[in-house]
């Protein structure tokens, strides 16, 4: 659930101006290893066997990839209504669907809510920051418009090696959000989706101290006054959008993953 004042402005305006990702490539990886073989001469008298080096009990592990997926609104907040359709239910649909494309391509994903629960927006930061998620999608749809909306926190960037106060705390990422946005985008429009990008004040992704960005789908052809071609609870269409944002991730991973 997002704080109402979010909500409205979030999910009732159609948002312009688009914004210019910036593509960072994380430095993310391991030095590979290496045996050296060595060949010793016979010894012509038994040498004591040094003592043995200390061993580290485990070999350094590498970050884990993990999604988190926040369907937004759930429980008493229902978000948008659409004739007979609720965000709350578009939004856990479509979370549950992309949940189930990652964790098939093997990516480890925490979902904010798994049912009609209530959840409120510190509560969706803290999840997404306890999980020290590599990427954070915040899952909203409307009515309004077409296509696919992304926004990413209006915050101002910050030198990440400040602290950061909870409400602001995601100031120190709106650089790899943006780039995330990027990232996604790419893989929309590559599916042909039609794609607008902003910038928004919401709450819970303002606490966030990862790469976040808002999604909101709107039906497909739906133009200005006239009704929409596709209905956003269509499973071709959910499929689509979903198949389109797992793409994106993956692209993510294989980006962090680059030295
Ligand atoms: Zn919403």
């Amino acid at each position: 659930m997002l704080d109402r004042l979010a909500i409205r402005s979030f999910c009732n305006q159609v948002v312009s101006g688009a914004v210019a990702a910036a593509f960072i490539v994380a430095a993310a990886g391991l030095k590979p290893g290496c045996l050296i073989a060595q060949e010793t001469a016979p010894a012509q008298q038994p040498i004591p066997a040094p003592p043995a080096a200390p061993r580290p009990a485990t070999l350094p592990a590498a970050p884990r990839f993990v999604v988190v997926l926040d369907a937004a609104h759930g429980g008493d907040d229902g978000g948008g209504k659409f004739g007979s359709l609720l965000e709350k239910d578009l939004t856990l649909a479509l979370s549950v669907r992309l949940r189930s494309l990652l964790a098939a391509r093997g990516i480890a994903v925490v979902t904010t809510r798994e049912s009609d629960a209530s959840v409120v927006p510190e509560r969706r930061a803290e999840i997404a920051n306890h999980a020290a998620a590599r990427a954070c999608l915040s899952i909203h749809a409307t009515q309004t418009g077409s296509g696919v909306h992304m926004f990413v926190s209006s915050l101002p960037p910050q030198d990440p090696a400040r602290i950061a106060a909870w409400k602001t705390a995601q100031s120190a990422w709106v650089t790899r959000s943006l780039a995330l946005e990027g990232v996604l985008n790419s893989a929309l429009l590559q599916a042909g989706m039609n794609v607008t990008l902003g910038r928004t004040a919401l709450s819970s992704l303002d606490s966030m101290v990862c790469p976040a960005v808002a999604f909101e789908f709107a039906p497909a052809g739906g133009q200005k006054g006239e009704k929409p071609a596709t209905s956003l609870d269509d499973p071709a269409y959910q499929a689509q959008l979903a198949e389109a944002l797992a793409a994106g991730l993956l692209a993510w991973q294989a980006e962090a993953r680059q030295p």
